[in-house]
């Protein structure tokens, strides 16, 4: 028999996860309580964002995160690499950089990555908290504010100026690897040219490419942070996805465009 992990439900640990991108990740959720975003994605897994906020706090202590981490190592499963991600954007919490420092010392031989959400990186304090990464994934979806607010329906204040001009900054001081993640849909489809300026001036190590395959949860429960499992299920709906052929032209295109290095959820 696999070793299996136990019950996650109350756990801020959950997977490991089997990525397309990272292979066997186990998450860190470090929001834990409730979902809480400052995007509330029209694609998000968790479903609608139950709080969407700029508010920068602890939303669950360093301690429960690292007990929960022993006790999942002491069950000997096998990961890959350790991700920040969970119940909505890991850079709201005061405590990202506290937490990644003790991780790292539990699991000194594993790659620390975040997904992000890419809204609050143009702040220090947040560029102080991620440094200890080695490998930062930064969302960007659209190449307008109007798209910005169709597909990713952020909190009151964000721009996309704001979220290239975090990344760009960040990236300037940053040690690790700093990729970034693209959502497309039909919403966004008509941008890729100017997608493909924005990675220019960028210049990320790699670019994926996705599309909402997996579909659209009513309500919020716990396990969506990880891949659904069948008894998880909850009532869903489908999202309009690119097909494969629009999926080809989009990498063939941006990597024209950019010269850079850039993987698909279709072709991996
Ligand atoms: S940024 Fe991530 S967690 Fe936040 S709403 Fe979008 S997909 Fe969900």
């Amino acid at each position: 028999m696999p070793n299996l992990p136990t019950k996650q439900i109350d756990k801020t640990i959950y997977g490991p996860v089997l990525s397309w991108r990272f292979g066997k990740s186990l998450g860190i959720d470090i929001i834990f309580e409730i979902s809480t975003c400052s995007f509330n994605c029209i694609y998000c897994q968790l479903g609608q964002i139950q709080k969407v906020t700029l508010e920068r706090k602890v939303y669950v202590s360093t301690e429960k995160i690292i007990d929960d981490l022993k006790e999942f190592l002491n069950q000997n499963i096998e990961f890959d690499v350790i991700t920040f991600s969970g119940s909505g954007e890991p850079t709201l919490a005061e405590n990202l950089g506290e937490a990644a420092a003790e991780i790292k010392k539990l699991c000194p031989n594993k790659s620390l990555q975040v997904l992000t959400n890419s809204t609050m990186l143009l702040m220090p304090e947040v560029q102080e908290n991620l440094k200890i990464m080695d490998r930062v994934i930064c969302k960007l979806d659209a190449a307008t504010d109007k798209t910005l607010r169709q597909i990713n329906r952020p909190a009151e204040g964000i721009s996309l100026e704001n979220i290239v001009e975090g990344i760009k900054s960040f990236k300037k001081s940053f040690k690790g690897i700093l990729d970034i993640q693209m959502m497309f849909m039909p919403l966004n489809l008509s941008q890729i040219d100017d997608l493909a300026n924005l990675l220019k001036e960028i210049q990320p190590a790699n670019v994926q490419l996705n599309t909402p395959l997996r579909p659209y949860p009513m309500k919020w429960q716990r396990e969506n942070r990880g891949n659904h499992l069948p008894e998880d299920l909850v009532e869903t709906r489908q999202l309009k996805v690119i097909t494969k052929q629009e999926a080809e032209f989009i990498e063939k295109t941006l990597r024209d465009k950019t010269g850079l290095n850039i993987s698909s959820v279709y072709r991996e």
